[in-house]
């Protein structure tokens, strides 16, 4: 399984990746997280991208196709993977397509911007994996303590709400426009916002043709 999960700033991809990975038994490859990695490492990549990512802009796409480009080859995406936060510019679905990236669905998860506002402010994410948190909907079992790993829980500097709300612009004007274009191919599967976790993967699932 070759999959996009599609959705706005908070709308629960990391989440939900973070689950059917399991499931599915295949990576999910976040650029947000490995974008987080290199700042916080102070790699090339990581310098060029800090100022867009402090403001809740997009990172050029050159640097995000490089980083998927080098990133699918490795050994484990052999048998599938799930990309979650990327593409998120119609030119980077057209990269994508361009290098020979094929998937087999895109799964576009719709939540309201009203909820999302409320989510953000609450999200949680680990420092050293990645994982994601909610103070109220997804705690940890330890308060500030990652599940998976043990690393500390921080909020990100891009979940202020005016950064937020920038966010959500930028989504809706660039991020948004891939869903036609993967409607267009046959790939788009929509699945609406549910009240928890574990009914929003059900239907994911279901989308994917997988039955739990
Ligand atoms: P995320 O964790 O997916 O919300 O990403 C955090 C930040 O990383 C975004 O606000 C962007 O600055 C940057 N970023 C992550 N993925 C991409 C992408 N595919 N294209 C451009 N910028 C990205």
């Amino acid at each position: 399984m070759r999959m996009i999960l599609l959705g706005a700033p908070g709308a629960g991809k990391g989440t939900q990746a973070d689950i059917i990975k399991k499931v599915l038994k295949i990576p999910t490859i976040s650029t947000g997280n490995i974008l987080r990695a290199a700042v916080k490492n102070g790699t090339p990549t990581g310098l060029k991208a800090k100022a867009f990512m402090d403001a809740g802009a997009l990172v050029p796409d050159e640097i995000i196709i490089g980083i998927i480009n080098e990133r699918l080859q490795e050994a484990d995406c052999a048998a599938g993977y799930i990309l979650d936060g990327v593409p998120r510019t119609v030119a980077q679905a057209e990269a994508l397509e361009a290098a020979g990236i094929r998937f087999d669905a895109v799964v576009a998860l719709e939540v309201p911007d009203d909820v999302i506002v409320h989510r953000m402010g609450g999200r949680r994410v680990c420092e050293h994996c990645g994982a994601s948190y909610h103070i109220v909907n997804v705690p940890p079992r330890q308060e500030g303590v990652c599940d998976e790993c043990g690393g500390k829980l921080v909020q990100r500097k891009d979940d202020i709400p005016e950064t937020v709300l920038s966010r959500l612009k930028e989504y809706h004007e660039t991020t948004e426009p891939l869903k036609t274009f993967y409607g267009d191919r046959g790939l788009l599967k929509v699945v609406d916002n549910y009240p928890t976790v574990e009914e929003t993967t059900a239907a994911v699932l279901a989308a994917l043709g997988y039955e739990q």
